[in-house]
């Protein structure tokens, strides 16, 4: 081999080493069973992996599991049986030291009302091992991120429920944990709310996070994750990239309509496998209002889970 054919080969192992590292499972979970002491069977079995600065949503029915498995991931809960590994630590024996890598979104009950925004988020700050004036910076700099800068100096108990919630982020974000998990982090939350949301989110990804979240929006699984979960019964149902989880739809043209003689009931939605089919059917059932448009995430839910999806099942309360 020539010198410049060895540095080839030494150059193509390191790229695929370096690629075998990003695609490393920073989060590996294996048949995670969680039954509550009721005998509610809430997750039944979920194999999950989860790649290096990935972002990946969880979407699933109101009851389908999904807070259930984010405890486990966080340790607040302890899976009846199964695996959890979190950075190679196994977060079921050693929870305080997975706990340390992940931020969370604590229940909103865990606000406290007296306080202000910038001691919550320095409390937080030292709890992380931050120094005094590391907590203080970040605490500023947390708070301009989410939009909350004029308010970093009122007590909690004043703001709204759209503020308190971004506070709730803006904990998680304290110390840039490696890996964030949130527990629908943008419910409530007006539009423009959620928008610095997302921002934030893409940023902490672009340096390097890796995050996990539930949502009931099906745009904001859309637009920020690259793997999309979806589960029902406890069940992981699909678990993949939003192009190959549309490749498994037989069906991908939708034509929806109301029903001429009662315009206020629930549209029909039919699916065809081609462009044309769906034209014949307008055609045929003489259709003057209709909507005909390749299917979408929502289309996907609804073949996997016989459910349609209802965008911000818990309202807006910004
Ligand atoms: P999701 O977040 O998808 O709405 P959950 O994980 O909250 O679903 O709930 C899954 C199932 O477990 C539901 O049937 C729910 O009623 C039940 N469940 C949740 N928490 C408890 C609990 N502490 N004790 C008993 N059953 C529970």
């Amino acid at each position: 081999m020539s010198t410049n054919e060895s540095l080839l080969a030494k150059s193509q192992a390191q790229t695929s080493n370096r690629e075998r590292e990003e695609e490393a499972a920073v989060v590996c979970v294996r048949g995670l069973i969680k039954r509550y002491s009721d005998g509610t069977a809430a997750n039944r079995g979920i194999d999950l992996d989860v790649r290096c600065g990935e972002v990946v949503s969880i979407l699933g029915p109101n009851g389908a599991g999904k807070t259930t498995f984010l405890r486990q991931l966080t340790t607040e809960l302890k899976p009846t049986s199964g695996q959890i590994e979190i950075f190679g630590v196994d977060a079921v024996a050693e929870p305080q030291r997975a706990k340390r890598m992940m931020g969370i979104t604590p229940q909103e009950a865990g606000v406290f009302e007296t306080l202000t925004v910038r001691e919550h988020f320095e409390f937080f700050g030292r709890f992380k091992a931050l120094s005094k004036r590391e907590a203080r910076i970040a605490a500023f700099d947390i708070a301009d991120e989410l939009g909350l800068g004029a308010e970093i100096n009122r007590r909690v108990g004043l703001l709204s429920g759209g503020q308190r919630r971004r506070i709730l982020i803006g904990l998680a974000l304290m110390g840039r944990p490696p890996l964030l998990v949130l527990d629908e982090p943008t419910t409530g939350l007006d539009p423009a709310s959620r928008q610095s949301v997302w921002q934030v989110l893409r940023r902490v990804v672009a340096e390097g996070a890796t995050i996990i979240f539930s949502t009931h929006y099906m745009e904001e699984a859309e637009r920020l994750s690259d793997r999309i979960a979806i589960i029902e019964g406890g069940q992981l149902l699909a678990f993949d990239s939003l192009d190959k989880l549309f490749a498994r739809l037989a069906r991908s043209y939708r034509v929806s309509h109301s029903d001429p003689f009662d315009p206020l009931s629930e549209p029909f939605i039919r699916y065809f496998a081609t462009f044309s089919e769906a034209q014949e059917y307008v055609a045929r059932e003489r259709l003057s209002e209709y909507a005909l448009s390749r299917a979408s995430l929502e289309d996907i839910y609804f073949t996997l889970t016989g459910e349609r999806f209802k965008d911000g099942a818990e309202g807006e309360s910004a």
